[in-house]
This record gives C-alpha cells, sequence and structure tokens, in this order.
C-alpha cells in the first residue's frame, strides 16, 4: 500500500520530456510509480488535470539567517519551492565566533534589507563552526529541503575578525580558510559561494569582507573545493571578475563555477551575450561554467535615504561615508559631486550599474509631501526630458526637496523581454536569481518559477511547459549535484508541486509584517498553486502553507562529484 497517490494529473517529470496525463505514487518518502494504475494508497488527491512537477529547486537564496527562526523559509514554500540553496554571495552566518555575531548581522542589514532588530531578535545562535550550524538546522527542522554554501564573508571575519573588511590575507590566514573550506565541504556543504559585487556592502557602506580577497586567496579557497573532489563555486561577480578569469579558476580546481549574476544591462546590452560566447568557448574547453539568470526584471524600490543601486557608483562614496543627514544632504547637492556622478554614469562599458537608460525605468511610487502627489507613478526620465534638465539633477532636487523618504521603483536590468528570453534559453544558464530571503524591504522574487511558468511559457510562448520546469528543476539539481532530486522518476525523492498551468503566476506586491519585532517585507502570493509536498509530506494546499505540516525537509549533505 502507498502512502499517497496523486492521480488524474499532467504529469511534468522535470526532465523535459512531454506531457502526460497520469499521476505518482509515493512511499517512504520517494516516488514509488509514476504513470497509470497506480494501486491502492492510504491517501489519494484528485488532481482532476491539473499539472504535477517536481517541486522547485531555489539555487539562489539567502535565508541562512531566517531558517534559524522560520523553517518554512518563507515565502517560497508557498510559491512551489521544495529545495532552497542559502549562502550564496558568500552572505551566511557560520561560522560565527560569539563575539563576533552582532558584526555578522550588521554586515547582513544592508545586503538582506532586514532590519538590523529583526535580525538581533530573531536570530538563533546555537552553533559557531560550519559543521554546528549544519547540524543545528537539522536539529531543528526544515520544511523545504536545504543546501547550504560556506560563505566567503564569514569565513574572513571568522579568521581576520574586524580586519576582514580592511585588508588581504596574510599566507597563514589563507591556510587556515582553506582549512576551513575543506573542513565545510566535507561536513556537507554544497559548496563555497563568495562576491565580488560592488553594491555588496555592510553597514555604513563597509564592503562585505570578501570583496577585499586577493586573487591567491581565491585561487587557495576554490582549490581546496578541488582538494575535495566537490562542491561548486559561487560567485556573484562585480566589474573585476572576468569570465575568463573565472575559467583559470575552473581550470584550476576543476569544479563547476556559478556566475551571477547575468542580467541584459540596458547600459550594454551586448556584453552579457558576449560573457555567455565567453562561457561557450570555457565549456568546449571542458570547464564547467553556468550563467545564473533571471526572469524578472531586476526591479526595486527604494528611497534616496538607502540607494542601494547608486551605491556601486565610486562617485557615491562620499554619500556613502556622511556622517548625519545634514552632511548627506550637503553632499547630494554639491555640484561637484553630481559631476562625478554624471561623468561616471556616462562611461560606456562599465558592468551592472545605474546608468543613464535606468532612469526610463526610475518611477516615483509614493511621495510623503502633498504638493507632490501629481508626480506619483511618473519616471525621472519623463520629468527631465520635459524640463530639459539632467536627471541626475532632478532626482536627486526631488529628494531634497523633503522626499528622501519618497519611494522610488526602478527597473535596472532585464527590462527587454526579447533579450532576456535569449538568457532563458540558452543550454548553459542556470534560471534563478530570485535572492529569496534578501532585500526584503525592496524586492521579492521567490514566485519566480511561477512566473516562468505563468509569464515566459503560457503568455509568451517562450518555452514550452516541459521545458520551463526542467529550467528550475533537474537542471539545477544536476548543475548542484543533488542526486534524487528535480525529477518525477521512481526513486527519486518525492517533492512535488501540483499547479493550474492555465492561472499559474505571482499575485500582485504587498507588504507584509511577520518578520521578528514586526518588522515588515515585500511579499507576492501564489497564483495557481494546488498542493506541495517535500519528501512526500504535503506542505501547502490551495490555501497556502499548512502551518502543522511538521518539518519534512532535509539538510541536504550529500551531493555528487
Ligand atoms: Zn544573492
Amino acid at each position: 500500500m502507498h502512502d499517497l497517490v496523486i492521480d488524474n494529473a499532467v504529469v511534468l517529470d522535470g526532465l523535459g520530456g512531454p506531457a502526460r496525463a497520469g499521476g505518482v505514487a509515493v512511499a517512504g518518502g520517494r516516488i514509488a510509480a509514476v504513470g497509470h494504475d497506480l494501486g491502492a494508497a492510504r491517501q489519494r488527491v484528485d488532481a482532476r488535470g491539473l499539472a504535477l512537477a517536481p517541486g522547485i529547486v531555489d539555487i539562489h537564496t539567502h535565508y541562512d539567517a531566517q531558517l534559524t527562526w522560520d523553517p518554512f523559509a518563507t515565502p517560497s514554500t508557498a510559491l512551489g519551492v521544495t529545495t532552497v540553496v542559502i549562502g550564496n554571495c558568500g552572505f551566511t552566518i557560520a561560522p560565527c565566533r560569539p563575539a563576533d555575531r552582532d558584526l555578522t548581522l550588521r554586515n547582513l542589514t544592508h545586503v538582506e534589507g532586514m532590519a538590523l532588530e529583526a535580525l538581533r531578535a530573531g536570530v538563533r545562535w546555537d552553533f559557531e563552526s560550519y559543521p554546528q550550524y549544519l547540524d543545528a538546522m537539522e536539529h531543528r527542522g526544515v520544511v523545504p529541503n536545504v543546501a547550504s554554501f560556506l560563505g566567503h564573508s564569514s569565513l574572513r571575519t571568522y579568521v581576520l575578525g574586524a580586519e576582514a573588511t580592511r585588508r588581504a590575507a596574510t599566507p597563514a590566514e589563507v591556510a587556515e580558510m582553506r582549512r576551513l573550506v575543506l573542513e565545510a565541504v566535507r561536513a556537507g556543504a554544497v559548496g563555497f559561494a563568495t562576491s565580488t559585487l560592488e553594491q555588496h556592502n555592510g553597514e555604513n557602506g563597509i564592503p562585505m569582507p570578501s570583496r577585499l580577497a586577493d586573487e591567491a586567496e581565491l585561487l587557495a579557497l576554490t582549490g581546496a573545493l578541488g582538494e575535495a573532489g566537490r562542491g561548486v563555486f559561487m560567485l556573484t561577480k562585480g566589474m573585476t571578475s572576468s569570465i575568463p578569469w573565472l575559467e583559470k579558476v575552473a581550470a584550476a580546481s576543476g569544479r563547476p563555477v556559478m556566475i551571477a549574476a547575468m542580467f541584459v544591462d540596458p547600459g550594454d546590452p551586448a556584453r552579457v551575450f558576449r560573457e555567455l560566447g565567453e562561457i561557450e568557448a570555457a565549456r568546449g574547453r571542458g570547464r564547467e561554467l553556468w550563467a545564473q539568470v533571471g526572469c524578472f526584471p531586476l526591479g526595486m524600490e527604494f528611497t534616496l535615504r538607502h540607494p542601494y543601486p547608486l551605491e556601486a557608483f565610486l562617485a557615491w562614496r562620499p554619500a556613502i561615508e556622511a556622517a548625519d543627514e545634514a552632511a548627506y544632504r550637503r553632499v547630494l547637492a554639491d555640484a561637484s559631486f553630481r559631476k562625478r556622478l554624471k561623468d561616471e554614469a556616462a562611461t560606456p562599458g562599465v558592468p551592472n550599474r545605474f546608468s543613464y537608460k535606468t532612469f526610463a525605468h526610475l518611477a516615483i511610487a509614493d511621495v510623503r509631501r502633498a504638493e507632490h502627489r501629481a508626480l506619483v507613478g511618473r519616471t525621472i526620465g519623463a520629468l527631465a526630458s520635459e524640463s530639459g534638465r539632467d536627471p541626475f539633477d532632478v532626482f536627486l532636487d526631488f529628494g531634497l526637496d523633503g522626499e528622501l523618504d519618497a519611494m522610488f521603483d526602478c527597473k535596472l536590468f532585464n527590462t527587454d523581454e526579447d533579450e532576456v528570453r535569449r538568457l532563458l534559453r540558452h543550454p548553459h544558464a542556470a534560471v534563478a536569481l530570485s535572492d529569496a530571503g534578501a532585500h526584503l524591504s525592496f524586492l521579492c522574487d521567490a514566485g519566480f518559477g511561477l512566473h516562468l511558468f505563468g509569464h515566459w511559457v503560457r503568455e509568451r510562448g517562450d518555452l514550452t511547459l516541459p521545458e520551463a520546469v526542467k529550467r528550475v528543476t533537474s537542471d539545477v539539481a544536476a548543475a548542484y549535484r543533488v542526486p534524487e532530486r528535480g525529477r518525477l522518476q521512481p526513486g527519486a525523492w518525492a517533492d512535488l508541486l501540483l499547479f493550474d498551468a492555465a492561472t499559474v503566476g505571482r499575485g500582485p506586491k504587498r507588504r507584509v509584517n511577520d518578520l521578528p519585532t514586526g518588522a515588515t517585507r515585500l511579499d507576492t502570493p501564489a497564483v495557481g498553486v494546488h498542493g506541495v509536498w517535500v519528501n512526500g509530506v504535503r506542505t501547502a494546499d490551495e490555501r497556502g502553507v499548512l502551518a502543522d505540516c511538521g518539518r519534512p525537509g532535509r539538510v541536504l549533505r550529500e551531493f555528487t562529484a
């Protein structure tokens, strides 16, 4: 007798095979059979023609802190996700000495977009070393399955202390970090993650520790993956990390390299395709490079008080360093500051960055002063061309006019969908980039899989449903060496998503305040999701997550080579 049979479904196997009428039988947390006449079961679900696919594998999340108080990885469980990979970009909370806990949270608050008070109140520090972090998570339990990177920034802070954000490591420190990478991978880390991205700053604009690493350090630490013979090197790249350099890392370590974030940049739309060409050439030489791409325009909400997208400008430094609001206002008003900013923005070929092209996609979402209400919904680009002024002047003058807390809605990258479709269909692309669990105050892309099925399959027809399902299940599971998941096959784990292909998508953005201390985050509800199962246990139904589902997820610690 099976534990569960779901029948009368349209089965998508996650491997790209054609959609087939039928169902699955589950026993002992695994798929026992796929097809028709599945036999007796303790529990039966009549899918009434809905689509049944493997659960979504989200390889780019930041639930490292949140999972210590929220086993559901909210909102991913509701959005059809059955496996999350945490520790991306190297932002983790382990290893961490008790004395560095507050420093670690202060580093995270900015990139996570989560209030420091929420992190301080929420994080449960029941670990110090990285293996202890995995053990503690296993002990507390999780709802989705979790695979975890060892994060470079935490590793650096662990070995260099407060110096981690200031200098290169000594050879002895590099050797100690390398030993810890090996220890982590042997204990069950999915790999090692870092960031060289210029926007990745901690509190007060101090760079994240990984940004201080030199080439010798990166080669030594990725070399540890080579020595272990397992693990993925994940990197969110800034302007200093070229694809040929990453090919060198892949060649030296013999390990896969996952490169985020590959966007179509309206300021230089050809660049991402040039880089994809370099990745293809590297593949031809036997180096496994992956381009991590996303299916949303990279949009975010921000205020001029916390202008994350502007912080990548070298010319923005004086604004970051301003001691108080009065000093900040003086910097923003300063003509020479603005001139340097304008010059830098007009320089072509500078990657992943706010440019003059951005202003057409930078809208005023909300204002503080009643007399500005008519401006809501207008873009800075339109206001600038109407007035014949430089958009930076329009933008900064608006902020200085009592609107430092006005909300902007900005689409930075992936604004041209005909270009994005080329990324989504690329054979060496890994579709992800949800950043779920991070940037909570200004974006929520955790529903990327549902959006892929709804928008890119049903509305645009750029991918077939079997292809789209494969992209966010078996393809990414294979890239990360996650065995027996992301596919509906006898013997595989029963991670399942039941949805209505005619309506699936993500709902409108809304603000909710369910973080510790009542802090708010952006959320998007699921549309068309009828059920989610992790290791054969139902974690969500058509009304949302099942609070009493237990903690059926596993901390994934064994990966194939
Ligand atoms: Zn990230």
